[in-house]
């Protein structure tokens, strides 16, 4: 284990502003209030929203607004219930908590859930027109959204049915998928003695300089991952035939479908992105190729792929991570500086790496009158600085889309991520900036490139690969052999010849989150680094001129669809060139790191020792 400040022992935070503890008298008095409210509403509302000539828009108004509040209180309630399983995901007692809660709040959910199917039950003229009314401007974008669910919405009592069964169903495998995860140990041999590692810390071994280490993490990981081949074939089997069963149910027509509405994009904006990465995969198998030279290596093995380059970087204290974040923020706008320091001043971030807590890093945005908070697990590598950067991006986002209304704070998918990658990029800046050394800021680069590779072009990977399973999966039920081989095919074609991969990699499915909890999220994610790159090339542009602009759409929350927020900003994701600029960007990334690997090589200083 590395020594105590690396690894941020006792940052923890404080949900007190939620609840006072698992216990607290409150959480069950919020429930009741909750429950409540909602029976209230339901009294009130019930059948006057689905009438032959709709509600008056005054009464539909009255009806969004006591909504979004009761919604916020639920929130509180889920948040709270979320955050501290996170926190220790083996403690019985957070456990029942969330699952007390989780049930609770569907019930809760079941009881209004009859609004938004009147809502969605109007014939379309009727609907047009509130819609346009101006009392209701506030809520047109909230309102016409809902719409789009229209063709998909099943009767009261199914949808209802589906609520709770959902509970013992898909989210139960999901539990299961995390707690498994979460209780894995895998035990490495290191500087003469056995360590038992978390998920977040053996894959923080890949970055390693020492080759051997590396190999051996990467070895131990899908070895250990291997051996759960029973539970975690059939939790993601599982999980692939309810998603197809549930798109039978509700008429999408593809896999993909439902997550196109909920991200509010057309799928032809998603095919010609995600042809148009694959088109580019040459261009991270050129970087693998300048990185290979740098090691010394004839081609890289898999576990080569994030070995540092360059200068050895430094180890990172939680608290320089801290300070740099922070002062490339303040270097952007002091708006979000000081948006960010909140975070560490009133300990709304949990950093500490410890046994039970979730792996990886999340931000977690509740309500416009709650402030966000961040999970992530410091394990003291300099990278851990952009995690923190991305997670943070999301925090200032969070607050301030505060100023929104609860029904028009969250945004979908697509933009969701556009803080926390733009976040990213002021971080690496500034990381060029402070550290003039050109071996560091070729390792700093690479590592730049590493990141824009694995969020533009491994997303592409996982998202094919969720394609490509799906497809499969209409054909029966999954062994754990087929699943591993539609794995390695999807990432075939992205290393190509530029990379060995190891027989073990074909468990490489089997530990990532988002195949479990959130299908199709990840082309979200190619799609957020390819329009902040583009959003990030017009600040170097137009310079302090950009700031405000770009405020103003973290504030505009999800007030409306991404098409019309990135307007005022001249994005058009509809163009196909607009695409090829974001890789032309990392094209001009990876340019740059080959004249910098030429200058280090005729110095024969490129390679620190292993
Ligand atoms: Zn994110």
């Amino acid at each position: 284990m590395s020594d105590q400040s690396d690894t941020a022992v006792g940052i923890r935070w404080d949900l007190g502003d939620l609840f006072a503890s698992y216990d607290d008298p409150a959480i069950e008095a919020t429930l009741c209030t909750c429950r409540a409210r909602a029976e209230a509403f339901a009294t009130t509302y019930r059948g006057t929203i689905h009438t032959s000539a709709g509600p008056a828009p005054e009464r539909l108004l009255a009806a969004l607004r006591e909504l979004e509040d009761l919604q916020a209180s639920m929130e509180r309630l889920g948040t709270y219930a979320s955050l501290l399983y996170a926190s220790d995901t083996t403690r019985s007692a957070y456990r029942d908590l969330r699952e007390r809660i989780e049930l609770a709040l569907t019930q809760i959910g079941n009881i209004i859930l009859f609004f938004e199917l009147e809502w969605l039950a109007l014939p379309d003229e009727v609907a047009d027109r509130l819609i346009e009314h101006h009392s209701l401007g506030g809520y047109r974008h909230f309102l016409r959204q809902e719409r789009r669910m229209r063709p998909h919405t099943l009767s009261e009592p199914e949808e209802q049915l589906l609520n709770e069964r959902d509970n013992t169903g898909p989210r139960a495998f999901g539990r299961l998928f995390t707690e498994l995860i979460s209780s894995l140990a895998f035990s490495l041999e290191r500087d003469g003695a056995t360590q038992n590692l978390t998920l977040s810390e053996i894959l923080a071994l890949s970055h390693e300089a020492d080759r051997d280490l590396r190999r051996r993490a990467h070895e131990t990981l899908f070895a250990d991952l291997s051996r759960h081949e029973l539970v975690l074939t059939f939790v993601y089997d599982t999980l692939v035939q309810d998603h197809l069963t549930i798109d039978r149910l509700r008429s999408f027509p593809y896999p993909m479908a439902a997550r196109h509405v909920a991200n509010e994009i057309d799928a032809e904006a998603v095919d010609r992105m995600l042809a148009v990465a694959e088109a580019n995969y040459s261009i991270a198998q050129r970087y693998f190729q300048v990185k290979a030279r740098l090691l010394d290596l004839p081609k890289l093995e898999l576990y080569d792929q994030y070995a540092p380059v360059g200068q050895e970087l430094p180890r990172c204290t939680y608290e320089r991570a801290r300070d740099l974040v922070l002062a490339a923020f303040d270097a952007f706008s002091p708006v979000a500086g000081s948006t960010a320091r909140q975070f560490f001043d009133h300990r709304w971030i949990d950093a500490e790496v410890r046994p039970g807590k979730q792996d990886g890093a999340f931000c977690a945005s509740p309500s416009p009158n709650l402030h966000p908070y961040v999970l992530y697990n410091h394990t003291g590598n300099l990278r851990d600085v952009m995690t923190l950067a991305h997670e943070l991006g999301h925090g200032i986002h969070g607050c301030l889309a505060g100023r929104q209304t609860m029904l028009n704070y969250d945004t979908p998918l697509t933009t969701a991520e556009t803080a926390s990658v733009f976040g990213e990029f002021l971080v690496f800046d500034h990381l060029l900036q402070v550290e003039t050394d050109p071996g560091v800021q070729l390792a700093l680069l690479c590592g730049k490139i590493e990141d824009a590779c694995a969020t533009v072009f491994r997303q592409t990977v996982l998202t094919r690969f969720e394609q490509a399973a799906f497809a499969r999966r209409q054909g029966g039920r999954f062994t754990p052999e087929t699943v591993c081989r539609i794995w390695l095919e999807a990432n075939r074609s992205y290393y190509g010849d530029a990379v060995d991969l190891s027989d073990g990699y074909r468990w490489g499915w089997s530990y990532i989150p988002h195949f479990i909890h959130s299908r199709f999220y990840c082309y979200s994610y190619v799609f957020g680094e390819l329009l902040v790159l583009s959003l990030y090339r017009r600040y170097k542009e137009e310079g302090r001129g950009f700031v405000p602009k770009y405020l103003r759409l973290l504030e505009a929350g999800g007030s409306d669809s991404p098409e019309a927020l990135l307007r005022p900003l001249d994005v058009d994701f509809r163009d196909p060139a607009f695409w090829q600029k974001g890789f032309d960007e990392i094209r001009a990334l990876v340019e740059r790191a080959e004249e910098l690997a030429g200058t280090q090589a005729s110095q024969g200083s490129a390679r620190p020792g292993r």
